[in-house]
């Protein structure tokens, strides 16, 4: 059958925590044309650490843009329109790997994992990064490896040692890999070390130099909207590479370019983003300073604040894989909607100590209120909960540290599917929820910033040429009445909750 030609495609290699995307999606309308999704092991090899394969990181990639690839072929779609690929990533997992053999020197050490909590609380915090210090980010677990694991050592004393967060190692490997591939990453990914001043936008000496790190293992540091190399793979052997961090493109991908713009993405853990312009806000409420977005090598960047929460989704796989409670991350919508209540059971899921505002590694997580009448639906309830008091929490703080409160918030994500929990986030939040009908908001982020690279120019990120999305929202219902709504803020000091009840 003869290929249609038709509108430029631009594509997106999507490597979360819990799975790898490869989606693909009309550039002058957005419509997601084909898509294929990969889940992604997790090991656990003692308490509180956190790793994956990265070899089985390339193969999801490989096997997911070749999957895609025949279902292109199937709607007789022609490869060779896909113009560009823009990556996006898990931001902070941490990767150093061997340019001679260009094999993986250890597992990546996922963002959750806790085992460099002891080093952390030996450093005390530094401001140049926007960061607080914590397990956290990248520098500490490079500096683990570096510490720990022989294969790494040596391989740095012989110059072999590379060090990548995943979009390094996947722009790497798919640029040729140990026959030159491009070592690089973005200013969005690279502002998640606490190796890079995001004043400067380039890595630091000094904190180089505080945390004992070669800088000579580093990858460049490029702008998210440019050429970095083309693609070596057969499939779509002409496409260009640019990348974005995942929270990074999900702001873009819904389209918060202005100041005051936010959106929160509920994928393994949940993040909420406010656009604060081209210039740094340092927050006062336990928020991180992040580089939003740099779209092309000439223009200014933009930076975010940021509230990070470990756990959102994986909770829901926490039940599902550790407990058994429920076959598919989906399931625990029927589990929780056929109670409707957690019936005075909170959950607190810190796994992995818990983020911002409060920063700190050493919590655990905890389920309390339990009475013979608890059961599974109502832990399920507690669960999904938990991912919105979290919520609120952060936007809280985004609140007083902007001192403009939202009056609406955009959101995204896996668990955005899942109708109960937007709902209740809409109670809880006392504001309005709205998602957009299409889900892969990051992809279709990173797939904009690729295609609007100089050298590609199928897209344009001015405003009035953005695509269109429609959405649907979810209006807080829980206060009828005028009502009091019970929201639970945690005290960790005293490992006791406070409530405080919300006038609406
Ligand atoms: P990531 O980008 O971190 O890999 P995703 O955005 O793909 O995450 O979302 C996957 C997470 O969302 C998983 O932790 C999964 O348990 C959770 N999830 C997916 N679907 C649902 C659902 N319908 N209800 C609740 N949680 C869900």
């Amino acid at each position: 059958k003869k290929r249609i030609k038709m509108d430029p495609l631009v594509a997106a290699i999507d490597q979360g925590t819990s799975s790898t995307r490869f989606l693909v999606f009309n550039a002058k309308t957005a419509e997601l044309i084909s898509h294929h999704q990969v889940e992604i092991n997790q090991s656990f090899p003692k308490e509180g650490w956190v790793e994956e394969d990265p070899r089985e990181i390339m193969q999801s990639v490989h096997e997911c843009i070749e999957r895609t690839c025949e279902k292109l072929c199937k709607l007789n779609i022609d490869v060779s329109n896909i113009k560009a690929v823009g990556v996006t990533n898990q931001r902070e997992t941490t990767l150093v790997w061997d340019k001679d053999t260009g094999e993986p020197l250890y597992n990546a050490i996922v963002w959750l994992d806790l085992r460099t909590q002891s080093t952390v609380e030996r450093l005390i915090n530094k401001h140049k990064t926007g960061l607080p210090i914590s397990t956290y980010f990248s520098a500490v677990k490079l500096r683990w490896l570096l510490d720990n694991v022989d294969e790494v050592h040596e391989a740095f004393l012989s110059q072999r040692a590379m060090f990548g967060t995943v979009d390094s190692w996947i722009i790497w490997c798919l640029t040729g890999g140990k026959n030159g591939g491009v070592h690089c990453t973005d200013v969005s990914n690279a502002s998640r070390t606490m190796l890079f001043n995001i004043h400067t936008m380039d890595w630091d000496p000094e904190l180089c130099r505080y945390f004992d790190i070669p800088m000579e293992i580093l990858p460049s540091v490029r702008s998210s909207s440019e050429i970095y190399g083309w693609m070596v793979s057969s499939d779509t052997p002409h496409s260009t590479l640019c990348c974005l961090g995942d929270q990074s493109a999900a702001l873009v991908g819904q389209m918060c370019f202005n100041e005051g713009q936010a959106k929160n993405t509920y994928g393994t853990g949940c993040f909420l983003l406010r656009n604060t312009g081209t210039k740094p806000v340092i927050s006062d409420h336990g928020l991180l300073t992040t580089v939003a977005y740099k779209l092309g090598k000439d223009e200014p960047a933009c930076y975010a604040l940021e509230g990070s929460v470990a756990i959102a989704g994986a909770v829901v796989r926490w039940l599902k894989d550790n407990m058994g409670m429920v076959q598919s991350s989906s399931e625990i919508e029927k589990l929780a909607a056929a109670v409707g209540t957690s019936y005075g059971c909170y959950f607190v899921p810190a796994f992995s100590g818990l983020y911002a505002p409060y920063w700190e590694p050493s919590a655990r997580g905890i389920i309390c209120g339990l009475t013979q009448f608890t059961n599974r639906n109502h832990l399920a309830f507690a669960a999904l909960e938990a991912v919105c008091f979290q919520t609120r929490e952060i936007l809280d703080a985004m609140n007083q540290d902007s001192g403009v409160p939202l009056t609406q918030l955009k959101v995204d994500g896996g668990m955005t599917s899942n109708r109960l929990l937007m709902q209740l986030q809409a109670d809880i939040l006392c504001i309005p929820v709205v998602r957009p009908t299409m889900s892969e908001t990051t992809a279709l982020g990173v797939a904009m910033a690729a295609g609007a690279a100089e050298g590609v120019g199928v897209w344009s990120l001015s405003p009035g040429q953005l695509p269109h999305v429609t959405s649907e929202r979810y209006e807080p219902q829980i206060n009828p009445e005028g009502k009091t709504v019970r929201v639970k803020s945690l005290q960790w000091d005293h490992m006791t909750y406070m409530t405080q009840d919300i006038q609406q």
